[in-house]
């Protein structure tokens, strides 16, 4: 995979259970793919220039968790180059570490967990009100000021508001 095709979807070669993160952003690593990829420079002082550089801009990309985790768990798409501003040698360490805390299945373990994360966040207690639920709300505040409900005419309400977004 060259850099410039740095991937907005998991491609079918990459594990799909970290995906590449969607942005709308500019990502640097497009427009400027040669330098992230340390392809083609002379020297060790280019090199190492080049990684500073890159690994500076990374560090301003808004997805930069989310790109190092996505090439952390592809080691043979990011073989070369910066990525979440660390560099293949400093992949391999974090790799190693990754697989002496949560086993060879890390990325299992990682994916499990964001998981459970996304459907605690999508659970009832945290879904935001759903269309005709804010219409009652503010339905039942206006009567309110006219005049106040009677507890009946609240019951009724909150009856009507259940029987709506049921
Ligand atoms: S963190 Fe760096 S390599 Fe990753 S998408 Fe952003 S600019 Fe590209």
């Amino acid at each position: 995979m060259s850099r410039s095709d740095v991937p907005v979807f998991p491609s079918i070669f990459a594990d799909v259970r970290i995906p590449f993160p969607r942005t709308e952003e500019t990502l640097r690593c497009r427009t400027e793919p040669k330098l992230f990829a340390l392809e083609g420079l002379a020297g060790q002082g280019a090199r190492q220039h080049a990684i500073r550089k890159t690994r500076l801009m990374c560090a301003a990309c808004p997805v930069v968790r989310s790109c190092l985790k996505w090439a952390l768990a592809n080691p043979e798409l990011t073989v070369a180059g910066v990525w979440g501003g660390t560099t293949p040698a400093q992949r391999r360490v974090l790799r190693e570490r990754l697989i002496d805390h949560m086993g060879p299945d890390w990325v299992g373990v990682v994916s499990e967990a964001e998981r459970k994360r996304r459907d605690h966040t999508a659970s009832p207690r945290h879904k935001p009100l759903t269309a005709p639920e804010p219409y009652l709300v503010q339905l039942e505040r206006a009567l309110s000021e006219q005049h106040p409900p009677t507890m009946q005419e609240c019951n009724r309400m909150r009856l009507v508001a259940v029987l709506n977004i049921q």
